[in-house]
């Protein structure tokens, strides 16, 4: 038996990025993947939306993604376009990369950080005490963990082996995806008929056209072949284009369903493992990725013995909402691209609706994720709320605020007289930093905010505690989010 103070199941977007997330805050974790290489069948999320840029970009790595990708002024809802390149954020706008580039560039990263992968292993169970957790692994010793994190997708193992239920919807239509060679130039753009929406594209010439077909009913499940693409292709054009070769043929549903609970004892969930929906909107990965990242700071402290483990229960608390409302509204996508006259009548109303500034914005800021709003309590509004990335003044120059955020330590911007703060009792967990900011403060979909003269800021980006000329509440709020103050 070996062990690691979290064992992390799954080596997908989620799992890679926790790893990394730990790995920064000195935890000893390994990721359990049962895929041999980073290849997966079939083709999945097509892009980044801007709030995980930035996360990329809080962590220096945003650069690495960037080039690779095309970049989309926008976003888009039930297949309506909404712009996002007036919003305030270095990185407003989506960025076209397929899911298997992705995970390559943080697979990289991981690899960097040194995170040792077990591939080609798979998780079979697991049982656990006050102590810890013993991991199954097929055909091998167990493995000893602190905390189990179950990264490992919708049909989740360790969801499964913990009893956790995953109440939610069955699916109602189906649909195949695939990247194909097609003879013939086929008709490019989105196609309507009475089955449901379809379409065809070609990013860059010489690449190949990705497909998504809606199917007939009943659902279909399962792995799809060639001859199940052609098959829907005739029904849907009325010919195949000539289809020579398809490659990343997946068949995917609306199933749409969340877990009840997020953590049982030692035992977690994050991304698909504990919500799945279809992918209208492009949320899925995205919200993986952020789950990671608000789950790594406070497992980490709590496994390093900085925080109790009640920390864990806010991962539940602002995680949970968030993808419950991707739930509800990859639900509310999914009819209104029904084909029938009266889902069509309430398409066209919702279009219309969407061409007005506001609610544009506030759908707009969901899709992005640059809208998240924890619920810290009142107060300023940036309590809760992503840091704007801000050119900072500081005492030897300027600097882009996010490449504060890097080591994915606690940060406190000190934005009135230099001295005027003491976090001396934290100085082993918080950042300090004195700096200046003279322009406007800004936040997507809420506008102007009245400037601050302080903010603290958890690892994740989103602000803890606001200083409004006073320090009233910062001894609080480093005790509720970085632990109890040092000994003298
Ligand atoms: C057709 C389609 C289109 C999509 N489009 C988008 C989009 O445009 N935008 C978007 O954001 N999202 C999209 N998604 C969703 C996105 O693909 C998922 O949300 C994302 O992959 C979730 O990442 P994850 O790491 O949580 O899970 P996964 O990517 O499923 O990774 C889970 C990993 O765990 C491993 N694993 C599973 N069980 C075990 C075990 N017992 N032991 C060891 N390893 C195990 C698997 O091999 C896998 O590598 C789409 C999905 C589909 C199917």
């Amino acid at each position: 038996m070996t062990g690691h103070a979290v064992v992390i199941v799954g080596g997908g977007p989620t799992g890679l990025m926790l790893a990394a997330e730990l790995t920064l805050a000195g935890i000893d974790a390994v990721v359990v993947e049962r895929r041999t290489t980073g290849e997966f069948e079939g083709s999945r999320a097509g892009g980044l939306h801007a709030r995980t840029i930035e996360i990329l970009d809080q962590r220096g790595i945003a650069e690495r993604f960037v080039p690779e990708g095309q970049k989309y002024p926008g976003v888009a809802y039930a297949g309506i376009p909404l712009e996002i390149s007036d919003f305030p954020s270095r990185h407003n706008y989506l960025l076209g990369l397929w899911q298997r580039h992705s995970e390559r560039i943080l697979g990289e990263w991981v690899a960097e950080l040194d995170v040792p992968l077990m591939s080609g292993t798979e998780v079979t169970g697991f049982t656990q005490d006050d102590d810890g957790v013993e991991v199954e692994l097929s055909g091998g010793p167990t493995l000893h963990a602190l905390y189990l994190v179950g990264c490992d997708g919708g049909r989740s193992i360790v969801r499964k082996a913990g009893g956790i239920d995953f109440p939610g919807v069955d699916a109602s239509t189906s649909w195949m995806m695939a990247e194909v060679e097609m003879d013939d130039e086929p008709e490019f753009g989105f196609h309507h008929d009475s089955i449901g929406t379809h379409v065809l594209n070609r990013r860059e010439p010489r690449e190949p056209i990705s497909v998504v077909l809606t199917e007939r009913t009943p659902i279909r499940t399962g792995e799809p072949s060639i001859q199940d693409l052609r098959d829907a292709l005739v029904a849907v054009y009325g010919t195949d284009y000539g289809l020579r070769s398809a490659s990343r043929i997946s068949r995917f549903t609306d199933m749409t369903r969340q877990a009840a609970a997020y953590r049982s004892g030692r035992v977690l969930l994050a991304g698909d493992a504990a919500h799945v929906h279809p992918p209208q909107g492009g949320q899925g990965l995205n919200i993986g990725v952020q789950d990671a990242v608000n789950l790594g700071w406070k497992l980490a402290q709590v496994v390093n013995g900085t925080s109790p483990e009640s920390l864990l229960d806010t991962y539940y608390s602002e995680r949970h909402p968030i993808a419950a409302q991707v739930l509800r509204h990859t639900m509310a996508q999914v009819a209104l691209i029904r084909p029938d006259q009266r889902h069509q009548a309430v398409h066209a109303a919702m279009r219309e609706l969407l061409s007005m500034d506001e609610p544009r914005k506030r759908f707009a800021g969901m899709l992005s994720g640059l809208d998240i709003h924890y619920d810290l309590g009142d107060g300023h509004p940036l309590l809760g709320r992503r840091m704007p990335d801000l050119d900072l003044s500081i005492t030897d120059g300027s600097l882009p605020l996010f490449e504060l955020l890097r080591d994915a330590r606690p940060l406190l911007i000190n934005l009135g007289q230099p001295g005027e703060i003491d976090t001396s009792p934290w100085a082993d967990r918080v950042k300090l930093v004195d700096g200046s900011y003279k322009g406007e403060w800004e936040l997507p979909v809420l506008g102007v905010v009245n400037a601050p003269t302080a903010v603290l800021i958890r690892p994740d980006g989103y602000v803890a505690w606001v200083g409004a000329g006073t320090n009233h509440g910062l001894t609080a709020a480093l005790t509720t989010w970085f632990g109890a103050p040092a000994a003298a």
